[in-house]
């Protein structure tokens, strides 16, 4: 890179957006990143990162603050990765996932068309947009039918997405990314639930951490999860930020499916999380309908292939690796006493 390019990234503080800052700093950007003004700040994804990015106070419900940066940054490649994240939640929050997921992507689009608009936007699809579809396999041509409030908010913004392209010429491009986890995935997810209730049950852990519901992760020795016969195209996160990147630096803006191809249930997680640390999965999780999603989105799978023969992505970490590098992960958290609660 000749000169310093500044990278602006929403969601800074997650899974993904703590992935992607590393990455890019690696790659000599600098790293301007939104971060939401709390009273009692989370930034366990990117202490690691302090002193080499920068952050900014703003929030996606609010136009002028993401206006305010993009105008001071004058960032050349902006990655959209706030949202309202959590599908499961959407039901009970299905104005502020709009407000968020679906409005706030506008607000980032808007601010770019006024004060930047030659820089290259990402935005973050989800799979969802896909949710009642009766088809195994996805690519990019498959048709949309989000089925929660959720994917609906994601289906607007991608949408939107290649309606700035279309409307104003601006790289707009969107990844369009099946469920991806790591150790930073936050324990809203079932894969976290599942690694870290698999931990801490190994390690004998009396205070584990508090599901969404605020009540202990574990009770009585058990784990209660929603359906688990449910089925997905589970990915690492490390990976699937390089393909974000990726998007950004070609010729012209496109979708890509970012996938692996491949399916297990949460039965399978289960046993893979529960049977690397010595444990019988049947002993401690106990299905839950008061966990369970009013529709369950379609057994399907990502296929990546435009991705690979355009991008030259591919996924690298198989799912049972997946899982044993979390199971590893959080139970070193329990050792060290500094676990991640919601
Ligand atoms: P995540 O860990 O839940 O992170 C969400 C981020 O959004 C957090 O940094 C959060 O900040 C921020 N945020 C939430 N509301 C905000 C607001 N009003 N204003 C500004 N920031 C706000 O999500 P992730 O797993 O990294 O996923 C990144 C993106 O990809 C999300 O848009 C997600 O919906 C999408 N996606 C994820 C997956 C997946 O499997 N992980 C798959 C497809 C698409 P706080 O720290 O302040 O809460």
């Amino acid at each position: 890179m000749s000169r310093k390019e500044t990278a602006f990234i929403t969601g800074i503080t997650g899974q993904d957006g703590s992935y992607l800052a590393e990455f890019l700093l690696d790659k000599g950007y600098e790293v301007v990143g939104l971060t939401r003004r709390t009273t009692h700040q989370r930034f366990e994804n990117i202490e690691h990162l302090a002193g080499k990015i920068i952050l900014e106070f703003g929030d996606l419900m609010d136009p002028e603050t993401i206006e305010h940066i993009v105008a001071e940054y004058k960032p050349s490649e902006v990655y959209n990765l706030a949202a309202q994240s959590v599908p499961a939640d959407s039901w009970k929050h299905p104005m502020v996932t709009g407000e968020i997921t679906a409005l706030g992507t506008v607000r980032v689009l808007e601010a770019l068309r006024k004060h930047k608009p030659d820089a290259r936007f990402y935005q973050a699809t989800s799979r969802e947009i896909y949710g009642g579809v009766k088809q195994e396999v996805i690519d990019e041509q498959s048709p949309v039918f989000a089925n929660n409030p959720y994917g609906i908010a994601k289906l607007y913004s991608h949408l939107m997405t290649l309606n700035y392209r279309d409307s104003y010429d601006m790289y707009t491009a969107s990844g369009i990314l099946f469920n991806h986890e790591s150790p930073r995935r936050g324990l809203h997810f079932v894969t976290r639930k599942v690694t870290s209730a698999a931990a801490a049950i190994k390690l004998g852990i009396t205070n584990p951490p508090l599901n969404e519901r605020g009540r202990p992760l574990i009770e009585s020795g058990k784990l209660r999860l929603g359906n688990l016969e449910a089925m997905r195209d589970w990915g690492y996160a490390k990976e699937y930020v390089v393909a974000m990147w990726m998007m950004l630096q070609q010729d012209r803006p496109e979708d890509y499916v970012i996938a692996t191809n491949t399916m297990y249930s949460v039965q399978d997680l289960c046993q893979l999380a529960f049977g690397h640390v010595g444990l019988d999965w049947r002993d401690h999780v106990e299905s839950d309908t008061r966990f369970m999603r009013p529709t369950e989105i379609e057994v399907q799978r990502g296929d990546y292939s435009k991705a690979q023969r355009q991008l030259g992505w591919e996924p690298k970490t198989s799912f049972p690796e997946l899982v044993r590098l979390m199971v590893d992960a959080d139970v070193e958290r329990f050792k060290g006493g500094s676990f991640q609660t919601e």
